[in-house]
């Protein structure tokens, strides 16, 4: 069941704004650098929008070039010569425990800045978004006493006449540009190593999303972070995003976002040759067997494309369903996606809100309609929701075939493929024919053929009977094109670290 189209009226005048909300929003948006609030060297600023309603929320200062010269300058100054340089590893972490707390303390007002930016049911956000952020910068905050080097022993010198050994220094001045599906966790997940392993940092949130990460800028100086060492610049990816890849003073860019985007950011790199790490897109293959328990597979295979509005780079777009029960499954799915309710994300009823903007509403009708010509059959679905804002229904495509668009390509939006197969000896090569290899569910009861599948699934991450389950502790990112290194855990350390040998003769 869907509600009724929401009436005319703005989110703010039919949900009460919590009052630092409300205060929030009426403060100019200025950009974060070298520990002060700035406005932009050009003085533009730029719109940003509520997507249930399509109006502007606030208007913020729109960095480019200079102003990531400017930034850029603040963080080498912060990590070759400020306070942070020298500080212990320690009080580091505590610095990014306490930026933890704080995201604690705001967590109502953060869930809600995040639902009307991005269109997320505010719901959502306070058990998703927020918990995941506050736990990830405490994650972290460990690590900041565990970066450890190794000594080294040698085999062409006599054992008494050489000592050496490793240690692992921050890689510098890092550029991070992150998507609008999660704002403030796309930010937690690249400050978090960032700042554990003493780097100093330029953070680009994306355009369509910037209000958390100013909201963040605030908590950052709160805490007692060092001026310099993070410094925001929301502005848009051919501006501000390629000064701060091409940029010859950064070290590493980190950048989470599509594919195409991420081949651009690797040639822009090339300028100084910085490490790069990306988390990129995905068309990931959820798998139901006809062993598996369909009670939980069903809403499970339902929420593995819904959830967070199919705005997911690890969303389970292909549904892999075993011919048997094919028909039960997609009935199963299209049941609970009717049951979902769409309306804005501060309506405590919403489960569903809208997509991020008119482009991504743009861009997966088209992809609904190139399943449709393509000769898709739209099983539920399909269509627009409500007049107003970027609203789209949950939708089911059956009677598709590998070559159609719909298919291999990511769509980024609630729109899912199912496709009936034989069995196990035929699946795994169907699951990994796209370009994309960053996550994969099965939905089984026979344990064996589960850790046989996941063995031969070319992906970042496998989800066996869940989906779309996350760990600060656990790594995540792509094989193939969805990307290069993990985020999280202790694998995400080493985008951020270089290797340093030294050796001793004695
Ligand atoms: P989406 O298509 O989902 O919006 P993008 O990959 O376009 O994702 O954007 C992710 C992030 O990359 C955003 O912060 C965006 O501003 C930035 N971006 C987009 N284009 C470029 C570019 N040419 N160089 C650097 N950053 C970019």
């Amino acid at each position: 069941m869907l509600t009724e189209t929401f009436s005319e009226k703005s989110q703010s005048t039919l949900y009460t704004l919590l009052p630092k909300v409300q205060n929030f929003l009426k403060m100019p948006k200025k950009l974060f650098i070298g520990g002060k609030w700035v406005d932009a060297v050009s003085g533009k600023t730029f719109p940003t929008y509520d997507p249930a309603t399509g109006e502007i929320l606030a208007h913020v200062a729109e960095a480019d070039k200079e102003d990531v010269d400017k930034a850029v300058k603040a963080a080498r100054e912060a990590f070759e010569k400020g306070p942070w340089a020298k500080m212990t590893p320690s009080d580091r972490g505590k610095l990014i425990w306490k930026l933890a707390d704080l995201i604690e303390e705001n967590l109502e007002e953060l869930a809600q800045i995040e639902s009307l930016d991005n269109g997320k049911p505010m719901a959502v956000a306070k058990v998703a978004d927020l918990p995941l952020s506050i736990d990830l910068f405490r994650y972290m905050a460990g690590w900041a006493t565990k970066i450890e080097g190794n000594t080294i022993p040698f085999s062409l010198a006599k054992p008494e006449t050489f000592v050496s050994y490793t240690i692992r220094e921050p890689i510098g001045v890092v550029g991070q540009i992150i998507p609008w599906n999660f704002p403030l966790l796309m930010a937690a997940w690249k400050l978090g190593p960032a700042l554990a392993t003493g780097c100093t940092i330029v953070l680009k949130p994306a355009e369509q999303t910037p209000l958390s990460a100013l909201w963040l800028g605030e908590l950052i100086q709160q805490a007692g972070f060092p001026d310099g060492v993070v410094n925001i610049l929301p502005g848009f990816g051919e501006t501000a995003g390629a000064a701060i890849a091409s940029h010859m003073d950064i070290d590493k860019v980190a950048f989470t976002g599509s594919t195409e985007v991420g081949k651009i950011i690797v040639k822009a790199a090339a300028s100084n040759l910085k490490k790069v790490s990306l988390e990129l897109g995905g068309k990931s293959p959820n798998i139901v067997f006809s062993d598996a328990d369909l009670s939980t597979a069903i809403p499970g295979a339902a929420s593995a494309i819904f959830f967070n509005h199919g705005q997911c780079c690890c969303a389970g777009s292909r549904l892999y369903v075993e011919k048997k029960v094919f028909d039960k499954v997609v009935e199963g799915v299209s049941e609970e996606a009717k049951k979902i309710r769409l309306g804005p994300g501060l309506d405590p009823a919403t489960q569903m809100g809208p997509l991020v903007s008119q482009e991504q509403f743009d861009r997966v009708s088209s992809y609904i309609r190139s399943g449709i010509s393509e000769g898709g059959r739209v099983i539920t679905g399909g269509n627009r929701y409500g007049e107003r804002g970027y609203f789209i229904q949950p939708t089911i495509f059956s009677g598709v075939h590998s070559d159609m668009k719909i298919v291999n390509e990511e769509i980024f939006g609630p729109v899912v493929c199912a496709m009936p197969f034989e069995g196990v000896d035929e699946i795994a090569p169907v699951a990994n024919q796209t370009i994309y290899g960053l996550a994969a569910g099965i939905w089984t009861n026979d344990i064996s053929k589960a850790h046989r599948l996941a063995s031969k699934l070319k992906a970042g991450t496998v989800w066996i009977n869940c989906y779309n389950v996350f760990d600060a502790a656990l790594p995540f990112g792509g094989y193939k094109q969805s990307g290069w290194g993990r985020e999280m855990g202790h694998a995400v350390l080493e985008n951020y670290l270089e290797t340093k040998s030294v050796c001793i003769q004695i």
